[in-house]
């Protein structure tokens, strides 16, 4: 019996472009301003350190707080998945969600499937490459109003990759479930492989948009929980 139902974020209970179109460009067009105001605060001075590091250590040359700025809007463009850059978004989306600037979208099906989980006995998991920190904004502030009271864990690449088997194995770990306890939902095949390997259950979330694959396929949440 499924006792925890395990999501992914983008193109599974949200939309991938709220991230890429949203939340993206907002953390761009905010962040020289952002860190010119808290530069001085101690996670923004560390993340800005860890930049200074990074760019020592792969092109040997050594930047000023500007050139950490210029590198950070950089890395947003090329997607790259870096702490410090992480570390500051986070930080601006904070700041934008709390302003109201912008919801955190997950679709219609969303809140009702993980009101009818609960009613079932069963809790609620997340699993996202987007740090803990992004994911509690993203349901906390989301257009279907504040979901955290419904979401049990929360797991982001510190548990490890989401390609990587070990990784699912973990979260038993962590939840002390057992792997056949757990129904993993993403829209990405090679990540329910890694799940699946790991002996969890998985569901291939087909969102507008999304390839099919030879996983058990689901268009939305709205026949969970399976009876
Ligand atoms: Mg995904």
């Amino acid at each position: 019996m499924i006792k925890l139902y395990l999501f992914d974020i983008e193109g599974t209970t949200t939309d991938i472009n709220f991230v890429h179109k949203v939340l993206f460009p907002y953390s761009k067009i905010h962040l020289p301003e952002f860190v010119q105001h808290h530069q001085h605060e101690k996670a923004i001075t560390e993340a800005i350190k860890d930049v200074q590091a990074t760019v020592l250590k792969e092109e040997g040359r050594s930047i000023d707080v500007g050139g950490a700025v210029e590198k950070l809007l950089q890395w947003i463009a090329e997607d790259r998945k870096h702490g410090a850059l992480k570390e500051i978004q986070g930080h601006i989306w904070d700041l934008g969600y709390s302003k109201n600037d912008f919801k955190g979208h997950v679709y219609p099906d969303v809140g009702p499937s993980f009101m009818r989980i609960l009613d079932a006995g069963g809790k609620i998991g997340i699993y996202s490459s987007g740090s803990v920190h992004a994911q509690k904004l993203i349901f906390g502030y989301s257009t279907a109003g504040d979901l955290t009271p419904m979401i049990d864990h929360y797991f982001d690449t510190k548990i490890g990759g989401k390609r990587d088997r070990t990784s699912y194995a973990n979260i038993c770990n962590t939840t002390h479930l057992a792997p056949e306890e757990i129904r993993f939902f993403s829209d990405i095949p090679e990540e329910l492989e890694a799940a699946q390997s790991a002996g969890m259950a998985v569901t291939h979330v087909v969102r507008p948009g999304t390839k099919v694959s030879n996983f058990p396929m689901i268009a939305d949440f709205n026949g969970l929980p399976e009876t």
